[in-house]
């Protein structure tokens, strides 16, 4: 744990600034403009659906922060919200609000159905209030006015519950995409990336029966879309109709739900039985890496090396780390293969390929091997044709 951890700072030093164009450059492209703000409210990072009876946890990071979390309920249910601290968030002064119901023509909240400042522990805050008709309403949670001289960070906790009638995060506001659909329900998805981890293991397994691996070899691959699934993100972001946030994609990667992509786990085990080593280059963030450990280990990929996003998003530099051996427990070593769901998951390889002969793909279904990923990429900037 440690070594991963100074692995992450080697790179931090290794690295500065985006070496491609900023357009190719970010895996995960955002669909919308992206300031770290979603869509809602002025001024409102509105960070995910709430749903009764499970608690949301945040950061409240800056005094002039209003965090939202989304509900949808019925006319006449009376809808409970309390903010908790956690941690050692001790002091914490909340101010709560409660909006709604959403506008349908520009998704505002516009009015105020109730606002708590100090009703619940110490001056945390609770409010209940009865929601006039059936809607999206926007719980709202940021510091007292009055405290945010003194304000630094604060840990909280916000738990909804609703009484006389139902509440709960499935309304729908906007249909799921099929793109998430597919990824979410399709059997052709499954097979396809069974299918991939079977051709995968299939090459190894080859190279090991042919004495071609060398003493130390590794593989290389991409986390998001590779080993696990975003998709509940991604369908929770297409019911509240939000644009893509840094804010709150940071919040559902702390939520360490990701699931495992099929096929996955089976193959780094088998990658670990035969002697070489799981390498993860992800552009998740430094800050995000723990979590994203942690999520790995939970769904059972255990990588013996992790490599997150420090500066640049192009991984070429970190691939070259983990053959130099400073990514995690993996000694130097001689990456084999690289699996991943973007283009640029593969050494040399850009959206420009799509117009190459077939000779210029050749790596994959061997080197290199692609898992489907129709939610989001660097091919969504191309031009429709
Ligand atoms: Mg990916």
């Amino acid at each position: 744990m440690r070594r991963l951890v100074v692995a992450t700072l080697l790179t931090m030093l290794a690295l500065s600034g985006c070496a491609q164009v900023a357009e190719s450059c970010d895996e995960r492209a955002p669909a919308l403009g992206d300031e770290g703000k979603a869509d809602g409210p002025a001024g409102v990072d509105v960070l995910a659906m709430l749903a009764p009876g499970e608690g949301r946890e945040a950061t409240v990071t800056g005094a002039r922060d209003q965090l939202g979390y989304v509900l949808y309920a019925e006319a006449g249910t009376e809808v409970k919200l309390e903010v908790t601290h956690r941690g050692s968030s001790r002091g914490f002064d909340s101010y709560l609000q409660l909006r709604g119901p959403r506008r349908a023509d520009d998704g505002d909240y516009p009015e105020v159905l109730a606002t708590d400042d100090d009703a619940g522990y110490g001056q945390l805050s609770r409010l209940t209030a009865t929601v006039p008709e059936a809607g999206f309403y926007l719980a709202q949670v940021s510091v007292d006015e009055e405290a945010r001289a003194a304000f630094t960070e604060a840990r909280f906790r916000l738990l909804l519950t609703c009484e006389g009638s139902r509440c709960d995060a499935d309304g729908p506001i906007a249909p799921m995409g099929d793109d998430v659909h597919w990824v979410r329900n399709a059997a052709e998805y499954r097979a396809l990336s069974i299918q991939a981890y079977r051709t995968a293991t299939a090459q190894i397994e080859a190279m090991h029966a042919a004495g071609e691996l060398p003493p130390s070899w590794t593989v290389t691959f991409d986390a998001d879309e590779t080993l696990i699934s975003n998709a509940q993100h991604e369908r929770e972001r297409q019911e509240l109709g939000l644009g893509y946030s840094a804010r709150a994609w940071s919040v559902w990667v702390n939520r360490r739900e990701a699931t495992a992509i099929p096929g996955a786990a089976a193959f780094t085990a088998r990658i670990h039985e035969l002697g070489g080593h799981v390498a993860v280059v992800t552009n998740r963030k430094a800050a995000d890496c723990d979590a994203t450990l942690d999520n790995l280990r939970t769904v059972g990929i255990a990588p013996d090396g992790i490599l997150c996003r420090v500066g640049t998003s192009n991984k070429t530099t970190r691939w070259q780390m983990v053959e130099d051996g400073r990514a995690g427990d993996i000694p130097p070593t001689t990456l084999v293969m690289w699996v991943g769901d973007n283009i640029h998951d593969f050494q040399a390889m850009g959206q420009e390929v799509r117009h190459e002969d077939e000779s210029a793909l050749e790596a994959f279904g061997s080197r290199f091997i692609i898992i489907p990923n129709p939610m989001y990429g660097s091919w969504a900037r191309n031009e429709r044709l």
